[in-house]
């Protein structure tokens, strides 16, 4: 008997019907002759709404008790789908991430899993059960405190369990058909890709798409578990995310995978930094210790005449408090003049292997911008990737436009966003 993972993001179990519909195709699944796990999302927009309620008591809620927070969200999703489930008279059990035995370090809200240990889901399977997993959550194997494995996180739930349970397949439902050469919800004309390799979609995540988390992918990557990410909507096939293509999944020979765009990110500048080794290894040394995860980094060329210079960096908006309290800090160690926080930003990156080996892609890319009236803050490139910083008003106008000049519209069908506010 096969057995699959299916993972159900926030818009699938939005409301009440979508609970419904979800507990179907699980039933079908099961009914097809597979042992199924089903990990959730919280519905709809509550991980977002318990976030602005703890930042009402608190403008930087103590982690520990955000988590705990947090992880009811998905726990109210496992146990109406399992009840929706047994209403259709089959036989379902609800299991928290602890009790999945999803078991991560102690760092709260962006835990990383360090083991799994999925007993009770396999005698749970074995009893004839389909399993309801609530994604995204854990338990530290120090404090034995709740966790969370940061936004989108129960992606990676899935792609755990189904490497701890040796799946054949994780399918991750959504409320898009697959992965596209761009956001739908920006690109009417985005194209689904039928086929992606790991190492493309990696660099679509961490350049911001959010069909799937860069961590999921990762893991996937590592255990060899192909994805396939679907709609939950429509029933269609959706995209292979995996090492090499099966069958007849359909491989562009694209140089040019997908345009992903990032507005989750702000910018950060030390202002009037002295010139001399050693301050910058003590600025990101503040920044590392705050746990915060930086981007792209710039230093400009101190002016001779001050000996002083500006070093920018981006990172998550969801932690430009931290660092900038982080960096507050340190101000009278380094010496440095001020700091400036702006989150009026945007990065846009294109991403493709057959970059590597074709020449002129960055070109087109900054005069696609260009024709497009973008200016240009901060560029980074990887062997697979350009990136560069842009005002965040001119973002959806510029992914358009670099969509358009490396020939990526689809001139048939328009890409349907079945649901979700994209919050
Ligand atoms: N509910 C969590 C979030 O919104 C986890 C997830 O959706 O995967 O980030
Ligand atoms: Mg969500």
């Amino acid at each position: 008997m096969s057995l699959v993972v299916q993972k159900y993001g926030g818009s699938s179990v939005a409301d009440a019907e979508g609970i419904k519909r979800v507990a179907k195709r699980i039933v079908e699944a099961k009914r097809n002759g597979h042992q199924v796990v089903a990990v959730v999302s919280a519905m709809g927009d509550t991980t977002d709404e318990l976030i602005d309620l703890a930042e009402q008591v608190s403008p930087i809620p103590a982690g520990r008790e955000l988590d705990m927070l947090l992880t009811a969200g998905e726990r109210i999703s496992m146990a109406l789908l399992a009840m929706a489930i047994k209403n259709l008279g089959h036989e379902a059990q609800s299991f928290t991430g602890s009790q999945a035995g999803v078991i991560t370090d102690s760092v709260h809200n962006k835990a990383r899993i360090i083991d799994v240990t999925p007993g009770r889901l396999r005698a749970s399977l074995e009893e004839g059960n389909i399993a309801i997993v609530a994604g995204f959550q854990g338990v530290s194997q120090d404090s034995k405190d709740i966790t969370t494995l940061g936004r989108g996180g129960s992606d990676t739930t899935a792609v755990a369990l189904a490497a701890a349970l040796d799946a054949d397949v994780c399918e991750i439902y959504t409320d898009v058909d697959g992965v596209f050469t761009a956001d739908p919800r920006v690109v009417k004309k985005a194209k689904k890709i039928d086929w992606i390799s790991f190492e493309d979609m990696l660099e679509l995540a961490a350049s911001g798409s959010k069909v799937l988390l860069h961590r999921c992918v990762e893991y996937a990557r590592r255990y060899n578990i192909p994805i396939h990410v679907r709609s939950s909507f429509s029933g269609l096939p959706g995209t292979w995310v995996s090492n090499e293509p099966q069958g007849d999944q359909q491989v562009e020979h694209a140089i040019i995978s997908g345009v992903a765009h990032d507005v989750s990110e702000a910018k950060v500048t030390v202002v009037g930094v002295p010139d001399k080794p050693g301050e910058a290894a003590h600025i990101f040394r503040a920044v590392a210790e705050a746990e915060i995860n930086i981007d792209m980094i710039v230093q400009n060329v101190s002016a001779a005449s001050t000996g002083l210079t500006d070093i920018s960096f981006t990172l998550p908006k969801a932690e430009g408090k931290k660092a900038t309290a982080a960096l507050e800090k340190i101000k009278a160690t380094v010496g440095y003049e001020s700091l400036r926080y702006d989150d009026q930003i945007a990065k846009i990156s294109l991403v493709g292997a057959g970059m590597k080996t074709n020449p002129g892609v960055t070109a087109q890319f900054f005069e696609a911008l260009s024709d497009a009236g973008v200016n240009i803050e901060l560029i980074s490139t990887s062997e697979i990737r350009i990136s560069v910083v842009t005002r965040a008003d001119d973002v959806n106008e510029a992914v358009r436009a670099v969509h358009t000049s490396f020939g990526l519209d689809s001139d048939s069908d328009e890409a349907v966003v079945y649901g979700g506010t994209g919050r």
